[in-house]
């Protein structure tokens, strides 16, 4: 008797997916990692990169080559819209869906100012700069 693995779909190749993905190797699970965009970005270089001590492509790798040993791991390039919890799909904004048993999602966080705008960029004074 064959039975369908579990499925398993992580949304978001950030820390977060890329850790559970890695903490899942060796589990009797088959999973999707569905990601927006095509690359996992590192953040905390990003730093680095504004003031060009490293090239984007240090801090940008791409989900596919990352996950190049993992048989059991589909990597998606897709956004998700939207999860219908009753029916265990994630939908995604070209209309698609993608059935799971389990669901992750890591898709970040954004800021938020409790309603205010965000605070403005403050002016470097005269006398911090250097002549
Ligand atoms: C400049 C900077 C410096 C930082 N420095 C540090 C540091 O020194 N140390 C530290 O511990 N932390 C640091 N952080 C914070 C750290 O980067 C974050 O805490 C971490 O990236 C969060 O991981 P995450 O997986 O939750 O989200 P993310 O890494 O943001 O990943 C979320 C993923 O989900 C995807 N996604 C989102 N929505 C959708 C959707 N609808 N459909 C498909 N995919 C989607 C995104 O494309 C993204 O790839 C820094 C952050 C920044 C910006």
């Amino acid at each position: 008797m064959t039975t369908t693995p579990h499925r398993v779909v992580i949304v978001g190749a950030g820390f977060g997916g890329l850790e559970t993905t890695h903490r899942l190797a060796g589990a009797p699970v088959e999973i999707t990692l569905i990601d927006r965009r095509n690359h996992h970005l590192f953040q905390p270089l990003l730093y680095q990169v504004a003031t060009a001590s490293l090239a984007t492509s240090e801090i940008a790798w791409p989900v596919r080559h990352l996950m190049r040993d993992r048989r059991e791991v589909t990597t998606l390039f897709a956004t998700v819209s939207g999860v219908d919890a009753d029916r265990r799909a994630v939908l995604l904004d070209d209309g698609s869906e993608v059935p799971y048993d389990t669901l992750v999602l890591a898709t970040g966080a954004r800021h938020a100012y409790f309603g205010s705008s965000a605070p403005s960029a403050k002016p470097i004074r005269p006398s911090a700069r250097r002549g």
